[in-house]
């Protein structure tokens, strides 16, 4: 059973670099990180390689593979950094996070979902994680400030303003914008008082919801 997971991923790998992910460091974490102990049920367990998103209840979703890998890619992590994620979901793209970073501040607006992924991040043997269940449009001030920051929830329009004040100089953040039904990755990085915007991939995300994201009634309403 488990070799055939190791089999899994090790194709799962080999189609995200035949998909433009060049970056050895990811792909390795990829490599490494078992996404079947991310996603529940037997039926879902043997799709627990595809590369495609899978729910996780609560009408949430786990990220597609290649989509973990670009925004990880685009992050350009180092193993020195600080990290915050807001929309910890399953759990999983915490745990690559957790691999190629120093520590993982990551929030999660759904108990159940927190309490989930607190639990796999701990079994995997992961300490530099530290999940808090709280709306992460306002960011994590208390831990502040960051010098990488992940949103894997669609911001509604752009990114909430609290996270890139709560970015370091030099710092990099990666949020997909656009609408309920799709967006672009967008990747800012920080330049003193400048913050420079470039605009990437199409991408299908689950809203934002928050204080400066997606009120709940409208996230359900499009659903
Ligand atoms: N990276 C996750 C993606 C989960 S989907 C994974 O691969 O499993 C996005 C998650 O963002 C959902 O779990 C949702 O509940 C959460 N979310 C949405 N708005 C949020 C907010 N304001 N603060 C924290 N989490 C939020």
């Amino acid at each position: 059973m488990s070799r055939d997971y190791d089999f899994a991923r090790a194709r799962l790998v080999q189609s995200l670099r035949a998909g433009g992910i060049r970056d050895e460091r990811v792909l390795a974490a990829i490599g490494a990180v078992p996404r079947h102990r991310f996603v529940s049920g037997s039926y879902l367990l043997s799709q627990a390689y595809g590369d495609y998103a899978l729910p996780i209840g609560h009408q949430q979703t786990i990220s597609q593979p290649w989509v973990v890998a670009r925004m990880t890619e685009l992050l350009d992590l180092g193993p020195e950094h600080k990290v915050l994620e807001i929309g910890t979901g399953s759990g999983y793209q915490t745990a690559i996070l957790a691999r190629l970073a120093r520590f993982v501040f990551s929030m999660e607006r759904i108990g159940d979902l927190a309490r989930q992924a607190i639990a796999r991040i701990r079994e995997l043997g992961l300490t530099n994680v530290k999940i808090q269940v709280f709306d992460g449009t306002v960011g994590w001030s208390e831990v502040a400030p960051f010098d990488r920051i992940l949103v894997t929830a669609a911001a509604a329009g752009r990114v909430p303003p609290p996270l890139v004040e709560q970015l370091r100089d030099g710092g990099v953040l990666v949020v997909p914008e656009g609408d309920r039904r799709r967006q672009h990755l967008v990747r800012y990085v920080k330049r003193g008082e400048e913050v420079e915007r470039e605009v990437g991939e199409s991408v299908v995300f689950v809203p934002l919801v928050g204080r400066h994201g997606y009120r709940p009634e409208d996230a359900v309403a499009e659903r």
